[in-house]
């Protein structure tokens, strides 16, 4: 019996995986990477470390780090999930580990583990790698792809896409040409600036809980907020970048952030708090003593912007300086003019329409025999281990039913 070929557009993450769980006795896999370098991202991710998942074992939670894609991906993780990420590397010898704050990297803190893993898998499964292919054109003739590269053709039974994302829409050229809808590209994962913001000049300060919301939308975020030398970053404002990544786009990237610095206190904990504080420590300095665990110099910025003299006494303070100050620590405003990409994790929004695309095998909606995976889809997770898991989920599924019949 002839073996069932299959393409695979793409040698990274999703396309590694995809190949490996393409491959077997009745499939011939060819693996297509435009570049000279295979799995170019996985060896500079986190650092070099590889954030390979996140220590998210529930389904429901998982999905939620995903400002695109949560409901599509829900039905993905059901067939792959963190778990079977770990079981997955770590039968093949590479140990795990979770970091305190969930993200999960390899042992040897080297993402070459990670690389090792997938280029000896692939190479064990006989999957071709053929290097510097790079697809422009796929038709479809008689129900077989028709892979081209200008110069060369190969064609194929079966076809994955796992070119990966691309900040220009002509970059999914080749594939809406086979009559798929793409969702325009848009940035996510960037820092605020801040440019006209007083605050810049306490660069390297960080508070470990804020809460940070973009104005007149319901649009906020909690986490670690540090404050750089062109604004506002951390994990608070990653994420909100990334949740509001299209309202952000649509405004331009100018809108004002409210912050509040401590997010464990509402405004009335803030007021309570204060008044306490004033009956009982009515001679100390107001802006030599913080409170809300926040940085010395902040509660400073916060008492100085305030207006409160530096020398005032609790006790002296008047009751508009003290609702000046609540302001200050309640809902803090910083006007946001552009951002910054977040050199870390860079990731773009936008990609081929979810909607056309079957969650339960990663195939086509529009053409039998053509699937998706990874960073290709309109889908992308927030930093911490969750756009590698949404590639190898996707591309475990893509490769595992490329060879059902059409
Ligand atoms: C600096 C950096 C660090 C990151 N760190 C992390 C991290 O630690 N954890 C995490 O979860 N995520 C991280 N990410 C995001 C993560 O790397 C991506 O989400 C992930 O690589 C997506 O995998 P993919 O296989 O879909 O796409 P890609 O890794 O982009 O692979 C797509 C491949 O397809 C090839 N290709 C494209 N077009 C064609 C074509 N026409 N013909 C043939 N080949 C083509 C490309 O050359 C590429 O090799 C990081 C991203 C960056 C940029």
């Amino acid at each position: 019996m002839n073996k069932l070929k299959i393409g695979v557009i793409g040698a990274g993450a999703a396309g590694y995986f995809a190949a490996i769980h393409a491959a077997g006795s009745q499939t011939e896999v060819f693996l297509l990477e435009k570049t000279s370098k295979t799995l170019a991202k996985v060896k500079i991710s986190g650092g070099g470390r590889c954030n390979v998942t996140h220590n998210a074992l529930e389904v429901s939670k998982l999905s939620k780090n995903y400002p695109r894609g949560e409901k599509f991906l829900k039905k993905v993780f059901r067939h792959f999930s963190v778990k079977d990420t770990i079981d997955w590397f770590e039968s093949r010898g590479v140990k795990l580990k979770v970091e305190s704050d969930g993200r999960m990297f390899p042992v040897s803190d080297s993402s070459q583990s990670i690389i090792d893993a997938l280029e000896k898998e692939a190479e064990k499964l006989k999957v071709a790698v053929l290097k510097s292919f790079n697809v422009h054109k796929i038709s479809i003739s008689k129900g077989m792809f028709e892979v081209s590269d200008g110069k060369r053709e190969l064609i194929f039974d079966r076809l994955i896409i796992c070119s990966g994302g691309n900040p220009k829409k002509e970059g999914f050229n080749y594939i809406q040409q086979l009559g798929h809808a793409i969702v325009p590209p848009i940035p996510s994962l960037f820092t605020f600036n801040t440019p006209q913001e007083p605050l810049r000049k306490l660069m390297g300060i960080s508070v470990p809980n804020a809460h940070v919301r973009l104005e007149s939308t319901k649009l906020s975020y909690e986490g670690p907020l540090l404050i750089t030398h062109w604004g506002v970053s951390g994990p608070a404002v990653l994420k909100l970048s990334a949740f509001g990544a299209q309202w952000l786009y649509e405004h331009e990237y100018q809108t004002n952030a409210h912050i509040r610095w401590n997010a464990s206190h509402s405004e009335s904990d803030i007021e309570k708090h204060l008044i306490n504080f004033k009956i009982q420590h009515p001679k100390k300095k107001i802006s030599k003593n913080p409170l809300f665990d926040l940085p010395s110099r902040l509660w400073e910025h916060l008492t100085q912007t305030a207006e409160i003299e530096e020398n005032l006494l609790w006790q002296d303070i008047s009751k508009k300086y003290f609702n000046r100050l609540v302001q200050n620590l309640f809902c803090y405003i910083v006007a946001v003019k552009g951002k910054t990409t977040f050199k870390e994790e860079f990731v773009t929004a936008g990609g081929v329409d979810i909607s056309e695309v079957n969650p339960e095998t990663m195939e086509s909606r529009i053409i039998k025999g053509l699937f998706f995976a990874g960073e290709v889809l309109n889908i992308d997770g927030i930093t911490g281990g969750f756009n590698f898991q949404a590639a190898w989920s996707t591309g475990y599924l893509a490769g595992s039913n490329v060879n059902h019949p059409k």
